[in-house]
């Protein structure tokens, strides 16, 4: 039998990369200064890190749908030459006001909906039940909550202003500064 490999879901913008609304060229992705390193920590922990991002900017037909995989591969070429690995990428592309009916939805994907989370345990084999999500808002612990990964919310991007929101909040989530400390506290829980 093979043996379910644990996660940890990274969220994107604000988390990893700065938030900067609808990011549609790479001199708009900027690294938080800390993300590689915390990314090399977890893949050392024998994590699988996977990136889940609700990228309705394509729906708004505000970010060409193209943009994003070409993101994603300079976001997985910085991460490489710093030592560290993404395992994959998962984007939803929805969005109810979408002009494109298509790609209105109701989708399974666009985060708090945990789609995109399902779709990476079934083609990477993960254990969700052994996996954790860390983001900058609480629909991205939500999304995590129902498939019972654990959540970290960092308080880069609107972390800060979503920690205030405690009608939305997830129980039982840890809330720390960044995905330095998020690292470092699931290597410390694992
Ligand atoms: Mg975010
Ligand atoms: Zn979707």
């Amino acid at each position: 039998m093979s043996a379910l490999q644990r996660a940890v879901f990274l969220d994107r913008d604000g988390t990893i990369i700065e938030e900067a609304g609808y990011p549609d060229r790479l001199e708009r992705i900027v690294f938080f200064p800390f993300s590689v390193d915390a990314v090399r920590t977890l893949n050392g922990g024998g994590f699988a890190v996977v990136v889940v991002t609700n990228q309705s900017g394509i729906a708004r037909g505000v970010v060409p749908e193209a943009f994003v995989g070409e993101a994603h591969q300079y976001i997985a070429e910085r991460m490489q030459a710093g030592g560290a690995r993404i395992d994959a990428f998962y984007y939803c592309r929805h969005h109810p006001e979408a002009f494109d009916v298509s790609l209105r939805g109701p989708c399974d994907c666009r985060k708090p909906q945990p789609g995109l989370l399902r779709r990476a345990a079934a083609d990477l084999g993960l254990d969700l039940s052994r996996s954790f999500i860390v983001g900058d808002r609480w629909q991205d612990l939500a999304a995590g909550q129902a498939v019972g990964a654990r959540g970290v919310l960092v308080r880069t991007g609107v972390g800060r202003e979503q920690e205030q929101r405690t009608d939305a909040s997830v129980p039982d989530a840890l809330v720390v500064d960044d995905l330095a400390a998020a690292a470092a506290s699931i290597l410390q829980q694992a």
